[in-house]
Formats: structure tokens, sequence, C-alpha cells
């Protein structure tokens, strides 16, 4: 496990450092989808040529010890996006269990249990030969981070975007939420969001209540349904799909805000009242 500050990002002094093969020839991560409790993901991430595995959010231990055992995969690392009980739930059982590092916001180190590395926006992590760029993406709390695997093309994104929708604003303003997707708005399209919960469904309904006559935005709800009723799983989409579809990523776009009654508003307004018909729905 490697941590580099955002001062040492140059990949050639990089390969240079730490006298590895370059690192612009990483591998892709495997990813695990593990459904826990009533609607978390959790997920496993694996580097096939290290052994290296990361738990993101750990609700709960149990299920995850026994997945990354039926896989044969080894846990060294938990990579923690925020605070809340059903990202961490499962931190300090799984570190007794296998020793792994837990890494997590520096922004909010004392709410994050049995924490040993603190990233923080810029910084990157490597699990194995993959790596991560951390964002800081305050809102749904105040020390959320999200993780980057660019070379996966893996978000990890916590309660901070979800499929068609974004996390509550328990401790942020929506000028902080909007920025905060704003960033992750600007990773490729092909970027898949692994974010934490299934709530795509309930999600798109509401997306439906504001744009009922969004082409796409009808075609993705069918599409949800469909999935949902053959009960597979709508999580990871993909960064395109969301920003052509997902309302609280479209508060700068024209159509949203006449949409809303809010034509020429800025784009914080916009998604200020976005969220707000969403917390009522
Ligand atoms: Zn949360
Ligand atoms: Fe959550």
């Amino acid at each position: 496990m490697l941590i580099q500050t955002a001062q040492r990002r140059n990949r050639k002094r990089l390969g240079a450092r730490f006298g590895l093969c370059y690192l612009d020839a990483m591998s892709r991560l495997q990813i695990h989808q593990i459904p826990v409790l009533s609607d978390n993901y959790v997920y496993l991430a694996h580097c096939a040529e290290t052994g290296e595995t990361a738990v993101v959010d750990p609700a709960v231990a149990a299920p995850v010890l026994q997945e990354a055992e039926r896989l044969g995969w080894r846990i060294t690392h938990i990579l923690n996006t925020h605070h809340h009980g059903d990202h961490v739930g499962g931190n300090l059982e799984i570190k007794q269990a296998t020793g792994c590092r837990i890494i997590g916001p520096s922004y909010d180190t004392a709410r994050i249990p049995g924490i040993d590395l603190e990233v923080r926006e810029g910084d990157r992590v490597a699990l194995g030969k993959a790596e991560a760029e951390v964002f800081f993406v305050p809102g749904h709390t105040r020390g959320h981070i999200a993780y980057w695997f660019a070379d996966s093309d893996a978000l990890f994104c916590g309660d901070t975007l979800f499929a068609l929708g974004c996390g509550r604003l328990f401790e942020g303003t929506p000028a902080q939420m909007w920025d905060s997707l704003q960033k992750l708005r600007r990773l490729p399209a092909s970027a898949r969001v692994y974010c934490a919960h299934e709530y795509t469904q309930s999600n798109a309904r509401f997306a439906l209540s504001i744009e009922g006559d969004h082409e796409k935005l009808r075609a993705r709800a069918a599409d949800i349904d469909a999935r949902r009723a053959r009960k597979e799983p709508t999580v990871p989409s993909l960064l395109g799909e969301e920003v052509e579809t997902n309302p609280f990523l479209r508060a700068d776009d024209p159509a949203l805000a006449q949409a809303l009654g809010l034509s020429n508003a800025d784009p914080v307004e916009v998604f200020a009242e976005v969220r707000a018909r969403k917390d009522s729905f």
C-alpha cells in the first residue's frame, strides 16, 4: 500500500522512486458487489497481480468476510467514504479478523472507527498495481470523500452520487453538494458509478415526476423497472448516463430549470429545489 500526495503525482517520478514497473501499466481491478442490509452495497476490489483486496464501505462484517473467503481474496484494506454506520459498521470486526489497514477521510478521522491512514483531496491510494485518486465531496456529510480508480473506470462515491439520485444533505449545503457533484461529473462518461445504495427505482420515479417527457429518462426508467423485476442490481451505472438523465447532475441544464419553473435561475438554486422536492417526495 502506497499513499502518494498530490505533489508526487508525476508517474515517471513514482516509478523511479519506488523502483517498480511504471505505474501507467496498471492493472484493472476485479470488483465484486455484495448486497447487505436492506439496500446497501459493499464492494470488494481486488488486484489479481498482487492479491491485495480492499473492502469499500463495509456496513457489516460477516457477509463481507464470508464472500472474501469464498472468492479466495485476502482483505488487506478498508476504504471508507464517510462516517455513517451503514458504511463503517464492519470496520473493527474486519480489521480484527484480517489485520487490514483502514483508510478514510482526513476531514473526519474522529468518526471513522479504527482509521490508520487519513487521505484528502488529490491524494493517491495504491491498491496493489491499481491506484485511486481521492476527491473531497462534502454535502451528504461534511467529510465525505470518493475514490476514483481511473485505470479500472471505477468510481466509489459512497452516498454522494447515486444512480439517478444523490445523497441527502445531512451536514452540507446545496452549494457544497453541487460543487462536489460537478467534480464527479468531470470524470469520463465510461466511469462506472459504484454507489452504496440500491435506490435507483424510486429515484427514477422522482426524476420522472419532474421531467415526465424526457425520452432518455423514460427509457432508462423502463430498463430499471425490468431489471428490478428480475431482482437484478441497477448499480453500477455509467457516468455518461447519469450526466444525461440524473437531475442532480443537471442543475445547470436549462431544460431542467424550465421544468421546475426556474428558468434563468442560478444552478445552486435549481439544485436546492430538486433536492428539496426529493426530500418530500
Ligand atoms: Zn451515508
Ligand atoms: Fe449510506
